[in-house]
């Protein structure tokens, strides 16, 4: 049979060409969403546990899905439109039911930019959420182009059409608890399913994967922290990273940010300049994280500003 491909090579023997440029061969980019099971009804889509890069194509965070008898329920959307409308159709496989609700975590790309494949008015978040989609949005589509490229095609930055006014929805059988906290970014969503007690923390929890921090307030992060690990619950699904039983992934955030900014500011301290804290070694428990030294260097950049801000007399106040 003559099939296009059969054709290009037909055409490149005869003119003895090479064969085309692999890019020109290669077949069009697909994720390959493997869902784990946690509980009855409920699903992880693990990210991977790496920064954001062209081989990815930025599906770097968790996606849960979870079963209702009122339908499927989806946390987060994953980073570009071609992400969601396979996470659309997995989670329409998975539950044999169409979409019920759709909620964000946060306005970080790798957790939202699949908004599109979903009815706006299905997505449900805090307004926190919102604005800061409305504020930087398109600052991250720019970005998210440049880093991952044709993953992205076609993807544009959909907003949610329903804020969260009330602390519990009802699915049939299902009841989701809305818990607005902030720290990771200024307006983090949690969510618990009060049937099987699994908890989702969005990225204020990190597991064996360096948390990022270009939005963060580290002790509003910390406070939340608390409450998390405050509220009783049979398993811990992170932004990233396994989801397990226990809290090992909110004593291991903790460490992270408390141990990172101390050596921050005693850096800062000691007159040590951005690149020269940089450089500093990281104490040896943060070797088996991920992507540990790439995220430290970026939380220093994030946080000597601030410290400047901060420990700099201001000319417009006079002491
Ligand atoms: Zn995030």
């Amino acid at each position: 049979m003559l099939t296009r491909r059969n054709a290009l090579k037909l055409v490149a023997g005869a003119a003895s060409l090479p064969l085309l440029p692999s890019k020109a061969h290669a077949a069009p980019l697909t994720y390959e969403l493997r869902p784990e099971k946690l509980e009855q009804g409920i699903w992880m889509v693990p990210g991977a546990q790496q920064a954001i890069t062209q081989k990815n194509g930025g599906a770097i965070a968790n996606i849960t899905i979870l079963d209702s008898s009122a339908g499927a329920i989806v946390v987060d959307t994953g980073p570009s439109l071609r992400y969601g409308e396979a996470l659309l159709k997995l989670a329409q496989e998975l539950t044999g039911k169409s979409v019920a609700r759709v909620y964000l975590t946060h306005f970080h790309p790798d957790h939202c930019f699949g908004n599109q494949a979903f009815d706006p008015a299905l997505i449900a978040t805090t307004q926190g959420v919102v604005d800061g989609m409305k504020a930087l949005g398109e600052g991250f589509s720019d970005s998210m182009y440049q880093t991952v490229g044709d993953w992205m095609r076609g993807t544009e930055v959909v907003l949610p059409k329903v804020i969260l006014s009330a602390p519990v929805e009802d699915f049939g059988d299902r009841r989701i608890r809305a818990l607005p906290m902030r720290g990771h970014t200024a307006s983090d969503l949690v969510l618990f399913d009060e049937v099987s007690g699994v908890l989702i923390s969005g990225d204020l929890v990190f597991l064996d994967r360096a948390p990022t921090t270009p939005h963060a307030d580290f002790e509003r992060w910390r406070i939340s922290l608390a409450n998390l690990g405050g509220i009783p619950h049979n398993r811990l699904i992170p932004g990233h990273g396994p989801a397990e039983p226990g809290d090992r992934g909110i004593r291991q955030t903790r460490e992270w940010l408390e141990g990172i900014e101390a050596m921050i500011r005693d850096a800062f301290d000691r007159g040590l300049d951005m690149n020269e804290a940089m450089a500093l070694p990281l104490p040896k428990w943060a070797e088996n994280i991920a992507v540990s030294r790439y995220e430290y260097e970026r939380s220093v950049m994030h946080l000597y500003p601030k410290l400047e801000a901060e420990k700099l007399p201001r000319v417009d106040q006079k002491s």
